[in-house]
């Protein structure tokens, strides 16, 4: 994956909310700057599609990890590193909180940014950075075992006229599917505590 395309992946949007949950994902998916591109009768379906993807993987990895709450002890037990970074990561007009390298199986998690999201939303700091970390959890599993959720889904890279050149697949899709793993998971463990 390109420097671009890591950089890229960075975006969880700066919400209000700690855990959007699927209403907000219809416009998560209005973020994506291929979301022209797709066809109106097809956007709600595909953003289930993610959804669901994310829910169906938060239930295997609860199922796996006994109900494990820690995603520090789910990220060591998978042979993922955490990089806690002493930063408020702010660029352009976006707040960064973590971002996942998936070359070197490494989160990074910005823990000035996440004290800040946490005290918007009246979470203590470990707990806002277990949740973080879960969000980027789901994408260490996309790369790893499930298959990126953007490819799930694919428009042509550019239009001119009667012409479709390339393929791309949908990078909300991917944030999606995260939020719906972190959203269900801490769901999951809600009930059963
Ligand atoms: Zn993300």
């Amino acid at each position: 994956m390109s420097e671009a395309q890591q950089a890229a992946r960075r975006n969880m949007p700066d919400y209000t909310l700690p855990f959007p949950g699927f209403d907000l994902a219809g416009k998560e998916l209005s973020y994506d700057y291929c979301y022209g591109k797709i066809p109106p009768e097809d956007r709600s379906r595909i953003v289930k599609m993610a959804w669901d993807r994310g829910t169906a993987a938060a239930a295997d990895i609860f199922k796996k990890y006994d109900g494990e709450g820690d995603f520090f002890i789910i990220a060591g037990r998978s042979g993922l590193s955490c990089e806690e970074v002493d930063k408020d990561y702010v660029m352009g007009n976006f707040r960064y909180f973590s971002d996942y390298l998936s070359g070197r199986k490494r989160i990074r998690l910005y823990i000035r940014s996440i004290a800040l999201w946490a005290e918007q939303n009246k979470l203590d700091e470990l707990t806002a950075r277990n949740l973080i970390l879960s969000h980027e959890y789901y994408h260490f599993l996309e790369c790893t075992v499930l298959g990126l959720t953007s490819r799930l889904y694919q428009v042509p890279m550019l239009i001119a006229g009667p012409l479709k050149i390339g393929r791309t697949g949908i990078r909300a899709l991917s944030e999606i599917g995260a939020h719906a793993f972190a959203h269900t998971y801490h769901n999951l463990r809600r009930e059963g505590a």
